[in-house]
């Protein structure tokens, strides 16, 4: 039996750094299933699809497959058999991306492919609604906040450290907006599993999220619970 664990939260809580790092730790597959997202939202972008017309998202989501492979431990992320990873990180990808995933049909299209991984190996998945839809009984599942303000401050140092021109108030709102849609969504909304354990990483650095979870994990697995 596999050992899996859901990270959930909001934007920029720093999942995807901390998860990478605590899965490596762990000997475990990070599985970002945000990309999957962001990659379907991109086809849906390409193809100028009217995502409100239900009958014209089905055609198109018809016409999407997404798969992913690893590339030197790193996950890629692949629209028809394009890698995309690349092109999907873009701020008007994120913005798309909230709006489609909010979609019952584009969120089935990726559940089977999300439960079949961690039903084969020891996955480490960060997402949304991972501990409270995909993986029920994940036998660890973190929730992993920060405030606003302290999400939205490390998303701008981030974008100037790329050299791109931003203003945090403007980063701020998108975050805010952002949070909002994925919260109150009807379909799989973000909120935190009742057997989750609560992560505020405002005040912590990186490397102590990354033991913080790290430790949880080990201590879970030396009980037994699975692996
Ligand atoms: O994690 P990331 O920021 O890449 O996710 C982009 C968007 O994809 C989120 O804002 C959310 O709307 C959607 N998402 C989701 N469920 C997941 C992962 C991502 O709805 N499991």
């Amino acid at each position: 039996m596999s050992f899996n664990i859901a990270i959930d939260g909001p934007a920029g809580a720093g999942k995807s750094t901390i998860a990478k790092r605590a899965a490596k730790e762990l000997s475990f597959i990070y599985v970002d299933t945000g990309a999957m997202y962001r990659a379907i939202a991109l086809g849906l972008m390409r193809s100028d699809t009217e995502i409100e017309d239900e009958r014209l998202l089905e055609q198109a989501l018809a016409g999407i497959e997404v798969t992913i492979d690893y590339r030197d431990g790193v996950q890629q992320v692949y629209l028809n058999g394009e890698n995309v990873s690349g092109l999907i990180r873009t701020e008007e990808v994120s913005a798309m991306t909230s709006a489609c995933a909010a979609k019952p049909q584009v969120r089935a299209k990726l559940t089977d492919l999300q439960r079949d991984l961690a039903r084969r190996e020891n996955v480490l998945m960060d997402g949304r609604d991972i501990g409270t839809a995909i993986l029920p009984d994940a036998q660890l599942k973190i929730y992993l906040t920060a405030s606003v303000r302290t999400r939205a401050e490390r998303r701008y140092k981030e974008l100037l450290e790329r050299g791109e021109n931003c203003s945090l108030a403007e980063i701020e709102k998108e975050i805010g907006e952002r949070d909002y849609r994925d919260m109150h969504r009807e379909t799989a909304p973000l909120k935190q599993a009742e057997d989750a354990v609560l992560v505020d990483s405002s005040d912590m650095t990186i490397e102590e999220v990354t033991a913080r979870i790290i430790q949880l994990a080990r201590e879970r697995m030396e009980r037994g619970y699975g692996a």
